[in-house]
């Protein structure tokens, strides 16, 4: 049987870092919404089903002038996010099971406008290999971890240091049942920045690291719609 590959697309966050009016992800980048660009991404990919996650004032304006706009027809549900990221991401995957049942699912923060088809294969061959699987790469930087008083407490290896990325790709059944635990108790949820954490926290499934790009930035600071814009321009063919 056909396998089914879903995508839970992130939008519902304030981005308070931006400091704009509008939140970062409607923001234009070269003339279209930053959102717009992981949409297209997503469309021509192997994904059949995605489901957009945003603030519930946003619903309406994200169905007219996004999904039906720009002809975004594999989006099957616009749904309301929640308070912290892994809120909306667990309404994605409620969303997304509704549909029927799943095999994989790629979590993309909408943030991150330059994820392209070679990522997105990547991702899910990780996903069909290891069972989990997230994009990231080699941090560059040498980093090292602050005491209370802003003195540094310790260099890590920088050789096993990666920057994680989006998409974070898993077997369907594994990740909702990981989010669906640890959203149905009222400890275990401080500092949850990323997917991984979840199942790493509910399952002894191991996540595998896989080639991301330094490209795929998540626009959080102004600086950052910049390097973006600059980024898609040097892109030739970019939808
Ligand atoms: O805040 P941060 O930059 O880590 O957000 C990463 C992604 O998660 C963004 O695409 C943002 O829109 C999304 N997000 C969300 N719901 C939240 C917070 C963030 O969908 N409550």
């Amino acid at each position: 049987m056909k396998e089914r590959i879903g995508a839970v697309i992130l939008a519902a966050g304030q981005g308070k870092r931006m400091h704009t009016a509008v939140a970062k992800q409607f923001l234009e980048l070269n003339g279209r919404p930053l959102i717009t660009y992981a949409l297209s991404a997503f469309q021509e990919s192997m994904a059949e089903d995605l489901v957009l996650v945003t603030g519930a004032e946003q619903l309406d304006y994200c169905r007219r002038e996004i999904v039906e706009a720009f002809g975004f027809t594999k989006v099957k549900a616009v749904v309301a996010g929640g308070k912290e990221r892994y809120h909306s991401v667990y309404e994605g995957l409620k969303a997304l099971a509704q549909l029927g049942p799943m095999d994989y699912v790629l979590i993309h923060d909408g943030a991150r406008p330059m994820v392209n088809g070679e990522i997105i294969r990547r991702s899910i061959e990780g996903a069909r290999k290891y069972g989990a699987c997230v994009a990231g790469m080699p941090v560059k930087d040498t980093i090292k971890l602050a005491d209370a008083e802003g003195f540094g407490a310790g260099t890590p290896d920088r050789s096993r240091l990666w920057q994680i990325q989006t998409p974070q790709t898993f077997s369907f059944p594994l990740i909702f049942e990981a989010y669906s635990r640890i959203l149905s108790r009222p400890e275990g949820q401080e500092r949850i920045t990323d997917d991984a954490m979840v199942l790493e926290a509910e399952s002894d499934c191991r996540v595998k690291l896989i080639e991301g790009d330094y490209r795929n930035i998540k626009v959080t600071t102004p600086e950052d719609i910049l390097i973006a814009e600059a980024l898609l321009k040097g892109e030739k063919g970019r939808k």
